[in-house]
């Protein structure tokens, strides 16, 4: 935020704070029994530890909440016209979100909690989701696996967290990044997915916007430029623009290396448009 503030972002954004995701609005991807459970084991004080990487604090359950559904009301805002594009400037990130299972800093899967809502409450039946986040967005593949109306694409280093099996299948497309590689690896993998994503013909576009493939980040070894992500976001809105009347969600994920991430923030941003929901 500071970053968006210094370059100006925050005055040529509309800055609209995000409400709580509903309980009704989670059921569409998670479990009845893990919301329960982590409604049940936030703490009071203290730290509470989900799983080995995920942990909460007192004010993670309304962070949670907050960056779920600040998703879901962008989605809102974009179909009744009050916006074209939207980036959710929010903690903690979610595409690791198991139906089940908080995993890897998620507790709850956020950019699908938005997807499913378009879908649910809008009616939309196609839709695109791109994760450039430098780790498989695993959680969210996984709550879509069976749904023909989504199509991902994900970019991520490998072999690296998490593991496991990902098979290219018809709805989701991975694309593996070595340590080491940078912008060329990284724009000729997208190049490739891009028409297919075209095709699709995506009424909406969501974007699990992680910026920890930036040169510099200490979880990981992707050397992209904050140009990167201008380039392939200026590229995912000509998808959301074919077909999609350019509607496009994007949420932050990861990014780890404060403050360089502002500035590739700022890079996205000035590729895609116009509004900015802050928990
Ligand atoms: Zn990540």
């Amino acid at each position: 935020m500071a970053e968006l503030g210094r370059l100006g972002l925050d005055r040529s954004w509309r800055r609209v704070d995000a409400p709580r995701v509903t309980r009704a609005q989670l059921e569409r991807v998670h479990t009845a029994a893990y919301l329960d459970e982590v409604e049940r084991v936030a703490p009071a004080s203290g730290v509470y530890r989900l799983e080995n990487d995920t942990y909460m604090s007192p004010g993670s359950l309304a962070a949670a909440q907050r960056a779920a559904g600040a998703v879901v009301h962008a989605v809102d805002l974009i179909m009744s016209g009050q916006a074209r594009s939207a980036f959710c400037a929010t903690r903690p990130p979610g595409h690791h979100a198991k139906p089940g299972d908080a995993m890897g800093f998620c507790i709850y899967g956020n950019v699908a909690v938005g997807a499913a809502h378009a879908m649910a409450a809008h009616g939309l039946e196609r839709i695109v989701i791109a994760d450039f986040d430098v780790h498989r967005g695993n959680g969210t593949e996984l709550m879509f696996r069976r749904d023909a109306r989504v199509l991902m694409a994900d970019s991520f280093q490998h072999p690296y967290y998490p593991r496991g099996d990902f098979p290219e299948r018809s709805g989701y497309i991975p694309l593996r990044l070595q340590a080491g590689e940078g912008s060329a690896a990284f724009r000729a993998l997208w190049s490739d997915a891009l028409p297919r994503l075209r095709s699709f013909r995506p009424q909406m576009v969501f974007v699990s916007a992680g910026f920890d493939a930036l040169r510099g980040d200490p979880l990981a070894q992707i050397e992209l430029e904050p140009a990167d992500y201008r380039w392939l976001t200026h590229e995912l809105r000509d998808v959301a623009e074919a077909h999609g009347d350019g509607r496009i969600v994007s949420t932050l994920e990861g990014g780890y290396g404060l403050p360089a991430i502002g500035g590739a923030v700022a890079a996205h941003l000035m590729a895609l448009g116009d509004c900015i929901a802050r928990a």
